[in-house]
Parts: structure tokens; C-alpha cells; sequence
């Protein structure tokens, strides 16, 4: 039996951007996925790059190296990702204060302008100006997901890669070395196994008694048909709830409760946003929740009817748009960093999971880690340094 020089688990954004990138450096590499068509976060996603929202050396340096990598991929995996530099609004409920939250975003390494309601209503003639006090404008970069994944793979099958629908059941552990991954009908043997399962990283690592701090939130969005609204923007709130909700649910003193199923870390929250995509279809987003059950299904009817009411606030044409509603994993850290590099408790087994801004930082942290695997540079990577300590476990 073949022994690969790298399995990776899950092909998603992180899972597809780092086989490829690993294959790229000369690895052999097995992909496993789980579905021929996930229903994952990445399948979901709006796909926006914000490439402005370093606020560190550390990402102001990996959102910079994400944005160019993006603005040639693809050109480098010869197939379109559906790029486009595009602008991001970010909207100001009437009843708060937009120099107040204005100044919140002076910590980014891009600044917003601050819009007046017509101003905002200018850029997205779609917006109902009269629901907010302020508008916050940036530079934003725009992908198909499912394109990306798509030249990923391709350029990973290309490259050499090896790719299989199977599900991981578990990985093969002797003593303190990870020497592979179970499937129903098959063990692969391996060096190094890169756990990218999203939201199921935890309980897949966990299986073989690693613990670590990456948890999930169910995210709730309506998917619509291509339209014949034309949304000129990404909307989102300016300030969004999901990262404080992201924060407490993420904190050691809640870690154990992520490991029973049946609870409710934190209450709901709605952020509602839209994003059209060059075929016209939309993605109107999200309701996230903290249930510790990965399986756990949420109320259809009222989940649409809430993302429905918020969205034509904002934006009225898009309230009754025919759509269907969705949910998918969206796995997080309990400090906004990735979840990157390898498990001291045992040998040959990594993780790369738990992104709060993937498409901005992936690409390049996908880079890094093949090249830091692959020993091209004398020194350890400064910056994977910086994700890797005390930080997994
Ligand atoms: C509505 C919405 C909007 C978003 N907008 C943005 C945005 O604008 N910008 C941004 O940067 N991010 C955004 N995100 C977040 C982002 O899309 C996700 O965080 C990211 O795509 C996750 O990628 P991933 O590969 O880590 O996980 P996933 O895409 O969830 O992939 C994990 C994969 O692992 C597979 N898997 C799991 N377990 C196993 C197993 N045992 N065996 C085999 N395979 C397995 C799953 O089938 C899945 O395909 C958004 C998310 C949502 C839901």
C-alpha cells in the first residue's frame, strides 16, 4: 500500500487551498472529502477577501500576501475563480452613532470612508437610505467559492494529487505517531495528516484524545436563483455581532460544554448581509448559532422569515426574492487567529482550521505551511510562529 507524504482531511477552502499548495511543493498527497458535493461553509460563503482588515504585523502581512495571490490565481491554477475588486458597505443602524463606530475601524490597516445616507444609496442604488444613520465604504476582493475550490483541485490533480470521495472515521494512531486515516472501506497510510474538516475537526481529532480549542457556529442563509436585481456592493452591518458571539462561546471557561452535545453556548445572532454573484444568484446571510451538536437542525420557517424581515430593511428588492434556505458548519477559534501547525501530544498530525477571515488569509497561510513542510527555508516561518504556540491545544 501506498504511504502518501501528506492526507489531508476535507476539501473546503483551507483543505483544497493546502493540498494544493502541498502537491505544488512536491509532495505526494491524498485529498479526502467527505460528499461529491459538500454542504460546507466554503459552499455557503459570500466569498468576500477582506483584505483590509489587518490589524497586526502578522495579518496586515498575510492579508496583503492573500490579496495578491488572489489577483493571479486564476492565471496560476488556469481556471477562473470569478476574481473582482469590488466595494463593501458597511451599514449603520439609524439609531447609532457613526463617528463612534467610524473610529472603531481606524485600528484596520485599509480605513473606511464614512458615507452619508445618500452617499451610501449612490454606491447601491438597491439601498433603502432611509434605514440608516451612516455608511462605511471599503475595498473588498470577490470569488466564486465554488470556482476557487474548483481551480484548486483541478490544479491539485494536475500537479499529481490524489483525490477521493470517503469519509474519515477516524485517524490510525500507533503510540504517539498518527500514522493515517480510516474510512469505511480502507486505511491510508501517511506521514503528516492535515485535519481541514471545518466545523468537525474537533470531534475527528478528539476521537483519537487530542483537544483542541476550535468550535463551530451553525450558519443560516438564503441561497436565490440568478435575479435580475442588480446589487452593486457586498452589504454587511458595520458591526457585526458574530465575533463578540465568536468570542464567548470561544473562551476556556466554555471549552468543556463544546464536547457535549445538546447545548446552546450563546444566544443567536443575526448579521444580515447580501451578495450577488456573477451569474446573478444571490446569497442573503446569516443567522449563526453556537449548538454543540454539529447535527443539530434549526426552526426552517423562522430562520428565513427573520433573514427575510432584516434584509428588507436594508435592501428592500431582495425581501421576497424566491430562495431557499441553508445551513451549513463554520468552524472559529477562541481568539480570531487560525488554528494552524501541528499537535505536540502526537507526531505526524496538524491542524488548519478555525479561519474568521479565510479568503483573505488562506491562500497565503496554505503557501507558507507547504513551504515551512518542506523545509525550503533555513529558519522556521516567523509568522506560522506566531499561530503556532500553546494556541492548538
Ligand atoms: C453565509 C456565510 C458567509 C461567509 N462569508 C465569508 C466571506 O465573505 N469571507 C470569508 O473569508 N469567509 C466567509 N465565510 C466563512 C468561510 O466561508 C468559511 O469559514 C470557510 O469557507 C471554511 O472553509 P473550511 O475549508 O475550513 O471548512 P468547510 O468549507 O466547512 O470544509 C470542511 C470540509 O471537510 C469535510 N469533512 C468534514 N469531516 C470530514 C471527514 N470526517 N472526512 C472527510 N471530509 C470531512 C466536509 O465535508 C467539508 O467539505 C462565510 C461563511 C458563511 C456561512
Amino acid at each position: 500500500m501506498k504511504t502518501f507524504d501528506w492526507i489531508v482531511v476535507g476539501g473546503g477552502l483551507a483543505g483544497s487551498a493546502l493540498s494544493y499548495e502541498l502537491a505544488r511543493t512536491g509532495f505526494s498527497v491524498l485529498l479526502l472529502e467527505d460528499s461529491p458535493a459538500p454542504s460546507n461553509g466554503t459552499r455557503y460563503s459570500y466569498g468576500g477577501i477582506a483584505y483590509w482588515s489587518g490589524t497586526t504585523e502578522l495579518t496586515k502581512q498575510l492579508c496583503q500576501e492573500g490579496i495578491e495571490i488572489h489577483r493571479h490565481l486564476s492565471s496560476e491554477l488556469e481556471a477562473d475563480t470569478q476574481f473582482r475588486e469590488m466595494q463593501l458597505l458597511l451599514v449603520i443602524d439609524r439609531d447609532r452613532d457613526p463617528e463612534t463606530i467610524a473610529q472603531q475601524y481606524q485600528q484596520f490597516s485599509v480605513t473606511p470612508a464614512l458615507l452619508t445616507p445618500e452617499a451610501a444609496k449612490a454606491a447601491e442604488p438597491l439601498l433603502n437610505s432611509e434605514a440608516i444613520a451612516a455608511a462605511l465604504l471599503l475595498p473588498h476582493g470577490h470569488v466564486s467559492p465554488e470556482a476557487t475550490v474548483k481551480a484548486y483541485n483541478q490544479a491539485f490533480l494536475r500537479a499529481g494529487g490524489v483525490m477521493q470521495i470517503a469519509q474519515v472515521t477516524g485517524l490510525a494512531r500507533m503510540g504517539d505517531r498518527i500514522k493515517g486515516v480510516i474510512t469505511p472501506t480502507q486505511i491510508y497510510e501517511a506521514g503528516n495528516v492535515a485535519v481541514c474538516a471545518g466545523g468537525l475537526s474537533r470531534a475527528l481529532l478528539k476521537s483519537v484524545g487530542i483537544s483542541t480549542r476550535l468550535y463551530f457556529t451553525q450558519a443560516e442563509i438564503i441561497e436565490t436563483p440568478p435575479a435580475e436585481v442588480q446589487l452593486q456592493t457586498i452589504v454587511m452591518p458595520a458591526e457585526l455581532k458574530r465575533f463578540e458571539m465568536e468570542a464567548i462561546a470561544g473562551s476556556a471557561d466554555q471549552d468543556a460544554l463544546w464536547d457535549q452535545p445538546g447545548h446552546e453556548v450563546v444566544s443567536p445572532i443575526l448579521d444580515i448581509g447580501a451578495v450577488q454573484f456573477q451569474d446573478g444568484s444571490l446569497r442573503i446571510g446569516q443567522v449563526s448559532r453556537t449548538l454543540t451538536d454539529p447535527t443539530a437542525q434549526a426552526d426552517t420557517s423562522t430562520s428565513e422569515a427573520s433573514l427575510r424581515q432584516a434584509v428588507g430593511h436594508f435592501l428592500p428588492a431582495l425581501k421576497q426574492l424566491p430562495g431557499q434556505w441553508s445551513s451549513c458548519l463554520v468552524s472559529f477559534s477562541g481568539d480570531r487567529l487560525p488554528l494552524v501547525g501541528h499537535f505536540a501530544v502526537a507526531e505526524g498530525i496538524h491542524l488548519f482550521s478555525g479561519f474568521s477571515n479565510p479568503f483573505a488569509l488562506l491562500p497565503s497561510v496554505a503557501r507558507r505551511f507547504a513551504q515551512a513542510a518542506a523545509g525550503t527555508t533555513d529558519q522556521p516561518d516567523p509568522l506560522l510562529a506566531q499561530l503556532l504556540p500553546d494556541r492548538l491545544i
